[in-house]
């Protein structure tokens, strides 16, 4: 059974939620506020954080960034605040996806679904001297290990699912989101971007490719 942590601090939401998700399977586990949910993710692990932004201890975006320091598990983020910015913040700042309330409880299963469904999956892919890990999650370049957040790791993992394919910046929203994002949303490019970086600081040049107006694509194996 997989456990979610859920961190809000309105009880009406908190109860409708534990019933939804209890039905869907799910042992949910409640804590009204920022500092306490913190404690229950460090006694407990889950598999899965729901956060409400607007807590009356913490903010929550502060609580999604101390989450990330410690523990990889999926951030989904409860906001009111229908703003872009906002949430092109939260989602390269450690959250992993979003939901504006109000919302219909089937969609958050939805987007649950699909950030448990990244956590899965099996074998190994080797590009030349990179080698991505898909089930532990890890990735090494030349045996050195490169680390990446959560969101750098799905989009290798995508990219390397088939190297040489453009993926348009709409595939790699689904497939990292459930969805694609807003039209003006950059938050593919920063990931990209920081994903780019992260490589090359590890010596690993030339992997991934842009290609303008299309999208991104990883190298093809037999290339050097
Ligand atoms: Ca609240």
């Amino acid at each position: 059974m997989k456990r979610i942590l859920l961190i809000e601090d309105d009880p009406e939401i908190a109860h409708l939620l534990q019933l939804e998700l209890g039905d869907a399977g799910f042992e949910v586990d409640w804590a009204p506020g920022g500092m306490s949910g913190l404690v229950r993710l460090r006694e407990a692990p889950p598999d899965l954080v729901i956060l409400d932004l607007g807590l009356p201890d913490l903010d929550g975006g502060e609580v999604a960034r101390r989450i990330r320091v410690g523990a990889e598990v999926p951030i989904i983020v409860l906001t009111a605040a229908d703003s872009v910015e906002r949430k092109v913040t939260l989602l390269s700042g450690g959250a992993d996806d979003y939901i504006v309330k109000p919302f219909h409880p089937a969609e958050l299963l939805a987007r649950i679904q699909v950030q448990l469904r990244h956590r899965e999956g099996g074998e190994q892919v080797t590009i030349g001297e990179l080698e991505v890990h898909l089930s532990k999650r890890q990735v090494f370049y030349e045996g050195q290990e490169v680390r990446l957040s959560p969101k750098e790791f799905e989009l290798l993992s995508l990219l390397c699912t088939r190297p040489g394919k453009v993926f348009s910046r709409t595939e790699i929203e689904e497939h990292l989101w459930g969805r694609s994002l807003e039209r003006d949303s950059n938050v593919v490019d920063v990931h990209v971007a920081n994903l780019r970086s992260k490589l090359r600081e590890s010596g690993a040049y030339g992997y991934l490719r842009t290609v303008r107006g299309v999208g991104y694509a990883l190298r093809q194996r037999d290339k050097e």
